[in-house]
């Protein structure tokens, strides 16, 4: 006998507060956007070069730089297009000859590709692992002057401890999943660059990043020299716009708006420190319920190299695909594994918006689902 995943009833008391546990988009707080439909008259709806939205975007930039602990000197720059654009702005206007990357996963692989086809570079250097597992880092390579790390690899669910690798060569860190959820240091890094929609419980379309004095001083030298650049991917220009709180093109000012709200959320209650107590206290249920479970396994398999803000569990006995619909007809979205990984599993987001409470929800509704699932073809 089989049964149709979508018609499991999952039993209210064994429900989440709130059934969001994608990578991204990523459940967006109901306050963030309470507080957005009463900053309509003032806020939506008026001239991005105006003081309400220059001191949004002013106190996003004050913010961040609070909550990352940046010292004086360090810019937050801004721009729209989303960390995917960013790698084609890092392209023109970072790399100075030739990078390094350290590519485990889908996200960290785009990045190197978008550098391999960029005609103006040398090939870069690449040094791969197996998905699940991160390269260790290596001295960096002759003739390098860009190191690409990505401090969490949202396909795979694997984080890497961020140290700034021998030589002096600027290190550009994808954080886009990682940034207000995972430690880090200031001083391993020159470039820290994320999206919204992931730990701060934004939308997409826009890119922010953390750059120390050194990476703003290759923005300005490359900007200076004669290397063409579209001028909306042009760092020195995006640099220039972001120091006067504003954006190069007219950004969305409700992305801006729900970023904000985060931002204040995450320093009122105690800043990085609790938004990383909080994804630790997630993950640290998910991990140890899959390792008491029969069924389920952390897929990433060294315990150090596992995230705390995307967790990923491989099934057996079971088909994932059937949990994810009996999750679905219960409100509990976005459980899926990342596609091209092309594993039986699922990958759960654990940003610090998602309660850790409705993390042990999600893995009693797990187990009932296969309870009912495994029950019906025994
Ligand atoms: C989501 C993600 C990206 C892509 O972000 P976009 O905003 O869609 O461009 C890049 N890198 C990592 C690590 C991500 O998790």
């Amino acid at each position: 006998m089989t049964v149709d995943p979508s018609s499991i009833t999952i039993p209210h008391e064994l429900l989440p507060t709130d059934g969001r546990f994608g990578c991204g988009p990523s459940k967006v707080r109901a306050d963030q956007v309470l507080a957005l439909a009463k900053a309509n008259s003032n806020l939506l709806g008026t001239s991005h070069r105006q003081p309400p939205v220059k001191h949004l975007v002013g106190s996003i930039r004050e913010g961040l730089h609070e909550l990352f602990g940046l010292r004086k000197g360090w810019e937050i720059v801004l721009g729209n297009g989303g960390a995917t654009t960013f790698w084609d702005a890092a392209t023109f206007g970072l790399v100075r000859e030739r990078s390094q990357h350290y590519v485990f996963g889908e996200f960290s692989s785009k990045f190197a590709d978008a550098a391999a086809a960029a005609p103006h570079l040398g090939d870069p250097v690449v040094t791969r692992s197996d998905p699940g597992t991160h390269p260790a880092i290596e001295a960096t390579a002759d003739g390098v002057d860009t190191v690409a790390l990505t401090h969490n690899e949202t396909s795979t669910g694997v984080s890497m401890h961020l140290s700034r690798p021998e030589g002096d060569a600027l290190v550009v860190v994808d954080a886009t999943s990682a940034a207000g959820g995972l430690p880090w240091l200031p001083d391993e890094v020159d470039v820290y660059y994320f999206s919204p929609q992931k730990c701060f419980a934004g939308d997409g379309g826009l890119w922010l990043a953390a750059c120390s004095p050194d990476a703003q001083e290759r923005i300005r030298e490359i900007g200076r020299s004669d290397r063409w650049c579209p001028a909306s991917l042009d760092l020195s220009i995006a640099l220039e716009n972001s120091v006067a709180n504003q954006t190069y093109n007219t950004p969305a000012l409700a992305t801006l708006f729900l970023l904000h709200e985060q931002i204040r959320w995450m320093l009122d209650n105690g800043g990085l420190d609790w938004c990383i107590g909080r994804t630790r206290e997630s993950s640290a249920h998910l991990y140890e319920w899959a390792e008491a479970s029969p069924y389920a396994s952390p897929f990433v398999s060294n315990p150090m190299q596992r995230s705390a803000v995307v967790g990923t569990i491989d099934l057996t006995g079971v088909e994932a695909h059937d949990v994810n619909v009996a999750l679905r007809a219960n409100h509990i979205v976005d459980t899926d594994s990342y596609r091209k990984l092309g594993r039986n599993q699922l990958r759960i987001g654990m940003f610090p918006a998602v309660e850790p409470d409705d993390v042990a929800q999600l893995t009693k509704c797990i187990d009932h689902v296969v309870g009912v699932l495994t029950e019906a073809t025994a």
